[in-house]
């Protein structure tokens, strides 16, 4: 069955997924529609964020509800505002074309009377947080006692959250009779407890493992000293140019510092939790979605309701004191088929909890270094470039050329373009090349820090490549390191230091192996464009370490210590900040003004939006 025409649905909602661009049913959808369709039975799923549960049990509701009647017949229990509100804009495009339809959002922080007064319309499914819907049965503005399906949705989070009680307290209101469907990405005993409690024989269907975390992400931990935690945060982000995470704190206060730290460093940042005001979350997630803020800092609670798509990395600032809630935040990136990197930032004195979660994701952590300085900076060097390279050019420029040409007319192409990127690079360079070394070594776990086998041994680091393909075109660290294996024709070892970016890579060979990779790389197409492989500068990696700028010293070291903004600000694309200071323009003042209410911080880059498509440009 891989259609949704087999698995039983009818035309009104063919129609709406076919509106909606859906092919193929995912797992999910294509086990429980089939069964719920067909069956009168309660129903256990286990399945991962991001694999489509929302319709697996959506489209099974909408078709089994009597749409004539104004009853409420389905109840939905999520566990976030945010949540709640999705659910119901999804099932609104499902039932788009199932006239009579009325589907009605429950939560709390909005007015309860509107709410009320839509649920009287005639609500035939409403979708709620267990919060208000507890409120508003006691205060009599729903009628829930002719429920046929109810709906507990991420029950897990739901239970984290401490809604059992009030779950409970929901359900004795339904009939017995009522079919339950519980849908959850991890299975805790609470929750079973709850399948036990509440159900009546349920099927159970489960897609992937259970309680494993999907292998589209790649854990990674990064070992540094507890006081070096916020400079190794802004490595990792700097190391990363087309960031688009979420970072986890444990404490609403440290969440609030660590972003007002960031907002302050000149990072598109924001917080998100519980003691800022739902108006106030609603802007930053707002911000998020359209991607003005690159680095929400969030709390777990916070972070529950966050539900967007194209998160790159998932950041643990600290790890959570629950080892299970480390699968929450990883379930934050990787969906919809798309990869992520959950990464951790530890100290050596939490180095064996990386051990209990490993048992529980089922999947084995990378241990991987801070980025040196200098790595940072040819990162941040060559991300300007790809964008250069890649930038539209703009004609009104042409009127003011001639005066342009005049100026530079003894200057060479190579000193402008110098020049041009000195505009950029000095003040980033400044920064860092006064900066130390932030990894610590870790003697418990005896592994090497690189999968290639060699980075700490001391051996050489051989010759370190710049090559232009990257996460954009589908590469991760494995795969592009299989790749030059196989079209360089090396040993499994031979290829080491593979360090993948948005849309370019660096890796390392021995240097006897130089002129092979740069001659096989000199004409060479794949996918139909040319892939463009040459020497970095930059040996990359551990070893780094051992040959360059180890610790600043001294009075070199306050520059790490202190960072400013405007030292890193402008590779984000958006001009030299105190430029726009002193112009007073908008975009300046929203700055300020963000700042302060550390909502968030317009500063856009550009980056996360164009399209930064390496071409074969270089040569
Ligand atoms: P979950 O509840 O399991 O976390 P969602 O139901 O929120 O996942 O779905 C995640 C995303 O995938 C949503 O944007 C949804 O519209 C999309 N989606 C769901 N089913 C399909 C499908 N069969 N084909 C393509 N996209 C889908
Ligand atoms: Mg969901």
């Amino acid at each position: 069955m891989n259609t949704f025409q087999d698995l039983g649905l009818n035309k009104d909602l063919l129609q709406a997924i076919t509106d909606m661009g859906f092919e193929t049913p995912s797992d999910v959808q294509a086990k429980a529609i089939p069964i719920l369709l067909e069956k009168e039975t309660d129903l256990v799923a286990l399945a991962q964020t991001g694999t489509g549960k929302t319709a697996a049990f959506g489209f099974p509701m909408l078709q089994k509800i009597n749409i004539n009647s104004r009853t409420t017949q389905g109840l939905i229990l999520s566990p976030t505002r945010e949540l709640c509100l999705q659910i119901t804009n999804e099932m609104k495009q499902y039932g788009k074309y199932c006239k009579g339809l009325n589907v009605v959002a429950i939560y709390g922080g909005a007015s309860i009377t509107d709410q009320a007064r839509e649920v009287k319309r005639g609500a035939q499914i409403i979708v709620a947080t267990p919060g208000r819907m507890k409120d508003m049965i006691k205060r009599k503005m729903v009628d829930i006692s002719k429920i046929e399906y109810s709906v507990l949705d991420e029950a897990d989070e739901m239970l984290n959250m401490g809604f059992k009680e009030d779950i409970t307290d929901i359900l004795s209101h339904t009939p017995e009779d009522k079919n339950t469907w519980l849908f959850s990405a991890t299975m805790p005993k609470e929750v079973s407890n709850i399948a036990k409690k509440f159900m009546k024989s349920p099927i159970e269907i489960t897609v992937g493992n259970k309680n494993e975390s999907t292998n589209q992400v790649s854990h990674e931990y990064y070992l540094v000293n507890a006081r070096d935690r916020y400079q190794a945060l802004k490595r990792l982000a700097d190391a990363n140019p087309d960031i688009f995470s979420v970072i986890f704190c444990r404490t609403k206060r440290d969440t609030q510092k660590v972003a007002e730290n960031l907002i302050e460093d000149g990072y598109s940042a924001g917080a998100l939790h519980g003691d800022l005001s739902q108006n106030q979350r609603d802007l930053v997630m707002k911000s998020f979605r359209n991607k003005q803020i690159q680095m929400l800092v969030a709390t777990d609670v916070a972070a529950r309701g966050i539900d967007v798509d194209d998160i790159t990395h998932v950041i643990n600032y600290q790890l959570p004191d629950e080892p299970e809630v480390y699968t929450h935040r990883s379930g934050r990136t990787g969906r919809a088929g798309k990869t992520g990197i959950s990464m951790v930032i530890v100290s050596k004195s939490e180095v064996r909890k990386i051990k209990s979660i490993e048992r529980i994701i089922n999947q084995k952590f990378e241990l991987k270094e801070i980025p040196d300085g200098m790595e940072i900076c040819e990162v941040q060097l060559m991300s300007l470039a790809n964008k250069i390279n890649n930038t539209e050019i703009n004609h009104e420029i042409d009127k003011y050329l001639e005066s342009i040409n005049d100026l530079f007319a003894d200057t060479t192409k190579d000193e402008l373009i110098k020049k041009f990127f000195s505009v950029e690079f000095t003040r980033f360079f400044n920064y860092y090349q006064k900066t130390k070394n932030l990894n610590v070594t870790d003697t418990s776990r005896g592994e090497d820090r690189d999968r290639g086998g060699r980075a700490f041994s001391g051996g050489s680091n051989g010759s370190r490549y710049f090559i232009n393909v990257g996460r954009k075109d589908g590469y991760d660290w494995m795969k592009l390191k299989d790749f030059l294996k196989e079209v360089l024709e090396l040993g499994r070892d031979d290829v080491f230091k593979v360090d993948v970016k948005e849309s370019f890579s660096f890796f390392n060979t021995e240097k006897e192996h130089q002129e092979k990779v740069l001659a096989f790389f000199t004409d060479f197409k794949h996918d139909g464009r040319f892939v463009n492989v040459e020497i970095s500068e930059d040996k990359g990696g551990g070893t780094s370490r051992n040959k360059r700028r180890r610790d600043g010293g001294g009075s070199k070291r306050r520059s790490d210590d202190k960072p400013r903004g405007d030292r890193r600000s402008s590779f984000r694309g958006d001009g030299n900040r105190s430029d726009r200071r002193s112009s007073g323009s908008r975009s300046d003042r929203s700055d300020r003004r963000s700042s302060s209410s550390n909502e968030t911080r317009s500063r856009r880059t550009e980056s996360s939006t164009s399209s930064e498509r390496p071409r074969r440009s270089r040569r």
